[in-house]
C-alpha cells in the first residue's frame, strides 16, 4: 500500500488517532478502481477505547447536562457547517462508491444537515405526558438520554444514514461511536472533524474505522458498556447483531434489507408510473434497501410499461460519478460488482429475458429489464441490490396483493393507481413499513421508518427515534389536597 494515499484516521475523545496498533486498509475509488486513501484498521480495542470516550462523555461531562436548547444550537451549526461544506462531503461519499455527485453533493448531504436540523428542534420542541390523576397524585413523564449509543451504518447512503442515527441520539442528549462501513469512511471521518468545529465537546461524537466480525463491529455489539445499537445493514448481519446485543439486553433497532414490491394497475398514470419506477430500481445503481425490485404490472398494461421502463433505462446517463450530469455510476465495490453480476447467470438458470441491460465498463452493470422469471425463483425473491428490474405480469387486485406480501422482506411497497379507493384499501393489506403511492422515496421525518420481518426490528423518526434513543420515566407525586 503506498505511503502517499492521505490517511482517514480515527476520530476518539476529540482526537485524531492511528489504531493502537497502526495497520491500514485501503478505500478503493469504484470508478478508477485504484486506492484513495488508507484507512486505520481499528481493532475491537480500538472499539473499546472509543466506547469508553464516549461513556466519560455521557456520564460527567456537559453533553446530556446541558439542555435541548443548547444542544440543538451545536447540532444546528453543525448542519450549517455541512450546507457550508456540501461539495467535499457530497464528493467523500462519490469518491468512495460511485454514487453521482448529482445525488451525493444535492440530495444526500442536504438531507443530512436537515436531519440535524429536524431531531434538534423535534427534540428542543418535544413535551412529556401531563398525568392529573384523580386519587391525589400528578404525574409526569421525562425523556432521558439512554447513554451510549453504537451506531453501525451501511455504504449505500453512507453520510445520510449516518446522520440519521448520530442526529437524533445526539439531540436526545446521548454520546456515540459510530463505525461507518469499511467502503465508505471518508464522510464520517468529516462529520467528526465538523462536529468538533461546531463546538461538540470531546467524546461526544467518535467514529471508529474498520470492518465488522472480529473487529470494530462486533465490539460495538458486544461491549456491556453500551446502552443503544442502531445498526442498518443486510438482514444476516442483523440477526448476528440482535444475537449479540440480547447478551446484555441492550436494545436494538435494525434497519435491514428489502424486495419491494411495486404494483403497476391498469387504471395508472403510464408516464408516472414509468418514471418513479425507474428511479425506484435504477437510482444508485439500484443499492438501494427501499429499491422498487419486484415490479408487477398488470396484463393489459404489461408489454407497454416493459417496452417505456426499457426505453427510459437506455436513456438514463452513464459514466463519471464525478461529473454532474451523471445519473448511474459504477457499483460500489469489486466484491458487489460480483455479487450482483452473477445474478444474470441465475437468470439465465431461470430462463429468464433480458430486455436492456448487462455488464458495463469496470464496475459497472448498466440499467437492466428482466421478465419471464418463476415467482418463486431467486430473482424475485432476493435482494440483488443493483439496477435489475424484474418485472412480472399480473390480473387481479387479489391475486397481486398476494404476490406483494409472498416475501420474507417487508421494508416498503409502492403502487400506481388513478383510483383513489383501491390506493387507500392495497395500502392497508400491504405487509411492509413504508408505501408510496404514485411517487417514490417522499419522506417526512415524523413519520415511522422501518421493516417488517427480515427487513428489520423497530422503526425510526419523529417519535420513533425519541422512544429509541431515550430512557421514558415516569415521575408521580402525592400532592397534600389541604
Ligand atoms: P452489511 O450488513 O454487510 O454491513 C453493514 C455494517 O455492519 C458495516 O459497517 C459492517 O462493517 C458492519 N458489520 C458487518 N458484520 C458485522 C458484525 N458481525 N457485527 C457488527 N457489525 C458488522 O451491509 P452492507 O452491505 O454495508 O449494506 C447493504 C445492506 O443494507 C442491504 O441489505 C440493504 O438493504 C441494507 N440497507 C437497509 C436500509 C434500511 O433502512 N432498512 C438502508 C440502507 C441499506
Amino acid at each position: 500500500m503506498s505511503d502517499d494515499l492521505p490517511v482517514i484516521p480515527h476520530i476518539i475523545d476529540g482526537e485524531e488517532v492511528e489504531s493502537l496498533e497502526p495497520a491500514y486498509f485501503e478505500d478503493i475509488n469504484p470508478y478508477t478502481r485504484e486506492p484513495r486513501a488508507r484507512v486505520a484498521l481499528g481493532t475491537q480495542r480500538d472499539a473499546e477505547r472509543a466506547i469508553d470516550s464516549a461513556r466519560r462523555a455521557f456520564d460527567t461531562g456537559p453533553w446530556p447536562r446541558m439542555g435541548y436548547a443548547a444542544r440543538a444550537t451545536v447540532l444546528h451549526r453543525l448542519a450549517d457547517l455541512m450546507e457550508s461544506k456540501a461539495e467535499e462531503l457530497g464528493m467523500a461519499d462519490t469518491l468512495d462508491m460511485g454514487k453521482p455527485i448529482a445525488l451525493t453533493t444535492h440530495h444526500d448531504v442536504p438531507r443530512s444537515a436537515r436531519n440535524f436540523r429536524f431531531f434538534a428542534d423535534h427534540a428542543a420542541l418535544s413535551t412529556g405526558d401531563q398525568l392529573p390523576m384523580d386519587t391525589g397524585h400528578h404525574g409526569y413523564s421525562l425523556f432521558e438520554p439512554a447513554g451510549v449509543v453504537a451506531a453501525i451504518s451501511p455504504w449505500n447512503f453512507p453520510l445520510m444514514l449516518e446522520t440519521w442515527k448520530v442526529a437524533p441520539a445526539l439531540a436526545w442528549g446521548n454520546t456515540v461511536v459510530l463505525k461507518p462501513a469499511e467502503d465508505t469512511p471518508a464522510s464520517a471521518h468529516l462529520l467528526g472533524r465538523l462536529a468538533f468545529e461546531a463546538g461538540m465537546p470531546p467524546g461526544v461524537l467518535n467514529v471508529v474505522q474498520g470492518f465488522g466480525p472480529n473487529a470494530p463491529g462486533e465490539a460495538l455489539t458486544r461491549s456491556p458498556k453500551v446502552d443503544r445499537i442502531t445498526f442498518t445493514g443486510e438482514s444476516g448481519t442483523g440477526r448476528i447483531i440482535a444475537a449479540a446485543a440480547a447478551k446484555n439486553l441492550v436494545p436494538v433497532s435494525l434497519e435491514l434489507g428489502g424486495k419491494g414490491a411495486n404494483i403497476v394497475f391498469d387504471d395508472a398514470d403510464m408516464s408516472t408510473a414509468v418514471e418513479w419506477s425507474a428511479k425506484a430500481i435504477f437510482t444508485n445503481s439500484g443499492q438501494v434497501c427501499l429499491a422498487g425490485s419486484r415490479i408487477y404490472a398488470h396484463v393489459s398494461v404489461f408489454d407497454e410499461f416493459v417496452e417505456r421502463l426499457v426505453a427510459t433505462a437506455e436513456a438514463m446517463r452513464f459514466g463519471d460519478p464525478t461529473h454532474p450530469d451523471t445519473e448511474l455510476g459504477p457499483l460500489a465495490s469489486k466484491e458487489h460488482y460480483a455479487k450482483v453480476m452473477s445474478y444474470f447467470d441465475v437468470l439465465v438458470e431461470e430462463g429468464g429475458t433480458l430486455h436492456t441491460g448487462g455488464p458495463g465498463d469496470g464496475w459497472a452493470v448498466r440499467p437492466s429489464v428482466v421478465t419471464n422469471v418463476p415467482l418463486t425463483g431467486r430473482m424475485c425473491r432476493e435482494e440483488i441490490f443493483g439496477p435489475i428490474a424484474v418485472v412480472v405480469p399480473f390480473t387481479t387486485e387479489e391475486e397481486v396483493v398476494g404476490h406483494a406480501n409472498d416475501t420474507r422482506y417487508g421494508l416498503n411497497a409502492i403502487l400506481f393507481t388513478e383510483n383513489l379507493s383501491r390506493a387507500h384499501r392495497v395500502s392497508a393489506r400491504l405487509r411492509a413499513g413504508t408505501v408510496w403511492v404514485n411517487c417514490f422515496f417522499v419522506r417526512d421525518l415524523r413519520a415511522p421508518f422501518g421493516g417488517v420481518g427480515d427487513s428489520g426490528v423497530g422503526r425510526e423518526g419523529g417519535n420513533f427515534s425519541r422512544e429509541f434513543f431515550t430512557e421514558p420515566k415516569a415521575v408521580v407525586m402525592a400532592i397534600d389536597r389541604g
